[in-house]
């Protein structure tokens, strides 16, 4: 196909439209068959129907105006109250809004600390507001530091590659509005003490940001079912915020998260408002502007939908697989499971084999898998759609086992997060990173122009 690089001077009829779409389509990723294992956190063909339903009912509403549309307003209001709910707010203290994803949740969150902190003078205005973070937290983190004019320190891990509280109570200064935790954090899957954090919070007066983009629609769950989840939620005393992200495993659709704050007063610092703009006063509680109806009614639905109950048995299914896929890992070959994992996310590694060539193989086999660096190892985040390809995948694995060379004669390379082949990126590694961000957009040069 070739690609449109000029403006259509003639529209195309609905059938070829989608035909066109099709066509792109059938280069994507096969997440619907279980041979990926990020980016897309999908469920059955009946939940994905109520989803698209609700979302087409609502796709052309905005929620910049709640009251043009009180629905939304009320939907956005519903799915914070059920977090909350969920996570253990207060209803009467707690409060939140819905955002775009983690990593705007995140934003906000920081925001909101770093503004706190200056009105009440814990944080001179002139000052540097400060994060303090394990080295696992969520880049989300760093681009907050980096917009908001914060600065971020990150902290080493301790051995069992959880945040080391003694090292992050070192690393908190005179400037530091906030701390954050993972739960659990996406490289290991691991919880951080939250408790342990919060105590230090407490202490030194400032805010402990839990993100929950990954755990936060699971843990309770899990917790329902009887595992032994550690304190990470609004029952932790010094725990002042939560990012938990909707688009992840609540199974809602792309673009949906929630921020919540055990204390709503907090949130006020979340919002902005343009009182002299000659359009009207714009208040505005996110970073967007217009907000999509379908996002804010597909993730209503999807809460909806399944409920407790369907979210159990949902976790039951997934954390079937993901015990059968720890067992079956190192029995495939000289594997180890890092750290301890709580739930259904996870890496292995491995002294013996270069890991990325385990990666490589399984690859021919169709099979995406993730790469991390530092240590380098695999990583997976079990889906629903990967509970019947356990035993092919693991079958696949060992032949990947057997094929891959010795750990020694692996060459230096680099993962990049959401890439799941080969990189090379010489020396200068930012330039190359930022090079490769640049060719995504470049346009065919020496093609025939369509349409
Ligand atoms: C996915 C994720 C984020 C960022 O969320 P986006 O929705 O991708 O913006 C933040 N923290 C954790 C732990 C995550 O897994």
């Amino acid at each position: 196909m070739t690609e449109i690089i000029s403006f259509p001077s003639q529209g195309s009829d609905a059938a070829a439209v989608a035909a066109a779409l099709e066509d792109l389509k059938a280069q994507d990723a096969d997440w619907a068959r279980g041979r990926t294992f990020s980016l897309v956190y999908a469920l059955d063909e009946s939940h994905q129907q109520v989803l698209l339903d609700a979302h087409r009912r609502f796709a052309m509403a905005n929620a910049l105006s709640p009251s043009a549309f009180p629905s939304l307003a009320t939907m956005e209001r519903e799915v914070v109250a059920m977090s909350l709910d969920l996570l253990h707010g207060d209803p009467k203290t707690s409060g939140g809004t819905m955002a775009s994803g983690g990593t705007e949740s995140i934003i906000l969150a920081m925001k909101a600390h770093r503004d706190r902190a200056r009105a009440t003078g814990q944080v001179a205005k002139d000052a540097t507001a400060g994060i303090v973070a394990p080295t696992t937290i969520h880049p989300a983190h760093v681009k907050a530091a980096e917009l908001l004019g914060m600065s971020i320190t990150l902290v080493d891990l301790g051995d069992d590659l959880r945040a080391d509280p003694d090292a992050i109570a070192a690393a908190v200064g005179k400037d530091t509005a906030v701390l954050a935790g993972s739960a659990p954090c996406f490289p290991y899957g691991v919880v951080d003490p939250i408790e342990e954090l919060g105590a230090i919070a407490l202490q030194r007066g400032i805010g402990l940001h839990v993100d929950a983009c990954l755990g936060g629609f699971v843990l309770p769950f899990l917790e329902d079912l009887g595992h032994d989840i550690p304190p990470f939620d609004f029952r932790t005393p010094g725990v002042t915020s939560m990012s938990t992200d909707l688009h992840k495993y609540a199974f809602g659709p792309k673009g949906t998260s929630t921020i919540l704050y055990a204390d709503r007063t907090l949130r006020r610092h979340q919002f902005t408002a343009d009182i002299g703009w000659p359009g009207g006063i714009l208040a505005s509680p996110t970073l967007l502007g217009t907000r999509s109806g379908g996002a804010i009614a597909g993730a209503w639905a999807a809460l909806r939908h399944q409920g407790r109950a369907g979210y159990q048995r949902i976790f039951t299914g997934v954390m079937d697989a993901t015990r059968r896929l720890q067992e079956g890992i190192v029995a495939a070959g000289p594997f180890q499971v890092l750290a301890e994992p709580v739930m259904s996310v996870f890496a292995f590694g491995s002294d013996e084999l270069a890991i990325f060539d385990v990666a490589d193989h399984l690859g021919t086999r169709g099979w995406s898998v993730d790469r991390q660096q530092d240590p380098d190892c695999l990583h997976l985040i079990v889906n629903p759609t990967h509970v019947p390809v356990v035993d092919e995948f693991l079958a696949d694995l060992g032949e990947a086992a057997r094929q891959a060379r010795p750990a020694a004669e692996a060459g230096d390379q680099r993962a990049l997060y959401g890439v799941t082949t080969r990189i090379d990126v010489g020396d200068d590694v930012m330039g190359s990173v930022l090079d490769g961000l640049e060719s995504r957009y470049d346009l065919p040069v020496d093609q025939e122009t369509a349409g």
